[in-house]
């Protein structure tokens, strides 16, 4: 229990959701390659809630080698939220990110602190293809990306994700961020700093399934644009400008008409229209403001952004946030 206190040269912080068997490969391809390129590092496995054998497997890595060490959720809190917490208890001079399911080839880390010796404080990883994935899924990311290039206040790169590399420097900023939608993609273009971009091709995926599912994907997406873009939220008052401005145009045409050829059939079917049409454009309205207040809601709660249940190796508290 008593480990000395140096800190590692790097931390690798792995969120894990309920994927025991992806533990032991990841730990046999990751160490050889953080011994080469790091003076000393940890792997901090970040456990999502998983009810499986997750933690158990990260155990046995522990016995075996004391610098895999991991946090472990007392639910599922998603994996952006497991970021963050890797974040707090990440020791490392320089934290790299990465999925457990060996889709993220360790390799790539030579690269990535190679970049930051030069001096990068962030080095992400990009992807040159996005091979095996459905077509629903690529169509989607790319509509996305389109979206979020339009209307987003900041710009992300291409291809980026989270595989990457991050300075102390800019992980201290990101800790120190704060927010409760949290979307690191964003965040990690937000912070601005030195950036450069490592390409790597991603792998299939060895064990199990995607944890994502659509319904995830979907608020992912729209944690995005709403966490970085106030135009949902104007977007209604130029469309509700335009609609009156029609509508207006409407009425004086019927007024004209009424009075150069007199009254014909009340217009029953254009009243059921235009009611439920407006009736539509108010519903969206409010469901989009109902998206922001409900943001403030959250971040007015000042909640924890999770709990941790259990600890592997020593990572029990997180170090303080720089000011
Ligand atoms: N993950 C997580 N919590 C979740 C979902 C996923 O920590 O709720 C982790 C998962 O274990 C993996 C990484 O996030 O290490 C990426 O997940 P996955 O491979 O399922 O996503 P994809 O590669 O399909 O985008
Ligand atoms: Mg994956």
């Amino acid at each position: 229990m008593n480990e000395p206190r140096t800190d590692p040269e790097i931390s690798v912080v792995v969120p894990i959701f309920r994927e025991a068997e992806s533990v032991g490969p990841l730990c046999r391809r990751l160490v050889p390659v953080l011994e080469r390129v790091a003076s000393s590092f940890e792997i901090l496995f970040v456990d999502d809630g998983s009810t499986d054998d997750t933690l158990l497997a990260i155990r046995a890595e522990n016995a075996r080698d004391p610098r895999i060490k991991a946090v472990s959720f007392s639910r599922n809190f998603g994996k952006e939220i497991a970021i963050a917490a890797g974040l707090d208890h990440a020791r490392g001079r320089a934290v790299v990110i990465m999925d457990a399911d060996l889709q993220h080839p360790p390799e790539t880390i030579e690269a990535f602190v190679a970049k930051w010796r030069e001096g990068y404080v962030m080095v992400y990883g990009q992807r040159t293809d996005r091979a095996g994935e459905s077509p629903v899924k690529r169509g989607f990311t790319q509509a996305f990306y389109r979206l979020f290039a339009r209307f987003g206040e900041t710009e992300l790169p291409e291809g980026a994700g989270d595989f990457r590399l991050i300075d102390r420097k800019g992980v201290e900023v990101l800790r120190s961020l704060g927010e409760r939608a949290r979307f690191s993609k964003g965040l990690y273009a937000w912070i601005g700093f030195p950036s450069v971009g490592v390409p790597f091709v991603v792998e299939e995926r060895q064990f199990g399934t995607t944890k994502w599912s659509f319904r995830k994907l979907f608020r992912f997406a729209f944690d995005g644009i709403t966490s970085f873009s106030t135009v949902p939220l104007r977007v209604w008052t130029y469309l509700g400008g335009l609609i009156s401005l029609l509508s207006i145009a409407a009425a004086i045409y019927f007024a004209v008409r009424t009075l150069l050829f007199g009254s014909d059939v009340p217009g029953y079917p254009s009243l059921i229209v235009s009611v439920t049409f407006f009736s539509g454009i108010q519903l969206m309205s409010l469901g989009m403001i109902g998206e922001y207040v409900g943001r403030i809601f959250a971040e007015v709660k000042r909640r924890p952004l999770y709990v941790v249940a259990d600890t592997v190796g020593g990572s029990g508290e997180a170090s303080p946030v720089a000011e």
